[in-house]
């Protein structure tokens, strides 16, 4: 990869799609690929009823910036989305990479390596391009649940979120360990992962509940030496969204998912229409709408970069969480 490579010749908005394989489950169902995919394009074959209950199939195309089919690894992945935008950081730029789609679509898969892979080149630069010129990394690692924040790296503790006035977020108490090799972010985001997970009742489906923020900030100080407090130079965000079907919860009987589906949905648009603020250099930005969006405003402000990766399930049992996901991309583009 090109470590010079400016800023303005990456993409502000990259929309990619992955598609994962059939798993055993829907293998034994005998359970059918709907996904016909292309290079940068896919196509859904929906099966529909007519009036008198015979089927059909409805296509529906749609056009990305890559479609990644089942084949593609997640050294690839990291080629078509992230490796990209790792030289900007170092160019007062804010990147933000998000996994979207429904529960069990490959989200997690996806986005778990993502960081691993980034820091590898995060620190090659810093040792070589960059080498002796006061650059810091660090990395936070936090999740979004029922509109609360809790820090992943230290016992999922409660945090709260201020404003400082100038653009930036502060989240007050967030742990932020400094990177210098790569067995500490892969010892980080094994242990964040598993805070996660187990939540605080130890179910699991509760991750599909909660958006899990994932940064790596690169500092500098004043003087590229290490003996003043370093300032941000750029950040690179890695967003594990909750599940997109979970938005619907929002008639289930329980109050408490109820309560929580309405939040993810709002978070869900809100994000979308950020995006979209992003692409249009439109002057104002609604992130006011979520707790979401407002943790990341300082990325969607300025000179920022985003990349979208929208997971989808081939089953036809997806097919309508797979439609709404798709369309979801195409209005963020
Ligand atoms: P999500 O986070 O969206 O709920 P996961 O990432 O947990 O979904 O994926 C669901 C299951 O499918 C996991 O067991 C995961 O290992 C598997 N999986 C997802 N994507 C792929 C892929 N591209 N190749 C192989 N297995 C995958
Ligand atoms: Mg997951």
């Amino acid at each position: 990869a090109a470590d010079n490579v400016k800023a303005s010749n990456v993409a502000k908005i990259k929309v990619v799609v992955r598609k994962r394989p059939l798993n055993k489950k829907e293998l034994a169902k005998n359970d059918e690929d709907i996904i016909e995919t292309y290079s940068n394009s896919l196509v859904v074959h929906e099966t529909k009823l007519k009036v008198d209950l015979t089927e059909y199939v409805e296509k529906h195309e749609f056009v990305f910036d890559a479609v990644l089919n089942e084949e593609v690894s997640n050294d690839e992945v990291y080629r078509e989305t992230v490796e990209p935008i790792v030289p900007i950081i170092f160019q007062r730029t804010k990147a933000t990479c998000f996994a979207y789609g429904q529960t069990g679509s490959g989200k997690t898969y996806t986005m778990k390596p993502l960081p691993l892979k980034a820091v590898r080149d995060i620190l090659r630069l810093m040792h070589h391009t960059y080498r002796n010129q006061g650059f810091q990394l660090f990395v936070s690692f936090f999740e979004i649940y029922g509109g609360k924040l809790f820090d992943l790296l230290s016992d999922r503790k409660k945090l709260c979120m201020r404003e400082d006035g100038k653009q930036q977020v502060c989240i007050v108490g967030l742990q932020e360990y400094r990177v210098v090799d790569v067995e500490t972010i892969k010892e980080l985001i094994e242990r964040g992962n598993a805070t996660r997970s187990t939540g605080t009742t130890g179910a699991n489906e509760e991750s599909s509940r909660s958006h899990a923020i994932l940064q790596l900030t690169i500092k500098r100080s004043a003087d590229g030496s290490e003996s003043k407090p370093p300032r941000v130079v750029g950040k690179l965000s890695f967003i594990d969204l909750a599940g997109s079907e979970r938005g619907a919860d929002t008639t289930d009987n329980d109050k408490q998912t109820r309560m929580e589906g309405a939040e993810i949905n709002k978070s869900l648009l809100a994000l979308k229409e950020c995006i979209r603020a992003l692409d249009n250099d439109q002057g104002h930005i609604p992130f006011r709408g979520s707790k979401l969006t407002e943790v990341l405003r300082d990325s969607f402000v300025g000179n920022s970069r985003t990349v979208m990766i929208s997971c989808i399930s081939p089953n036809s049992g997806s097919c309508e969480h797979t439609l709404n996901t798709l369309r979801y991309a195409d209005r963020v583009k």
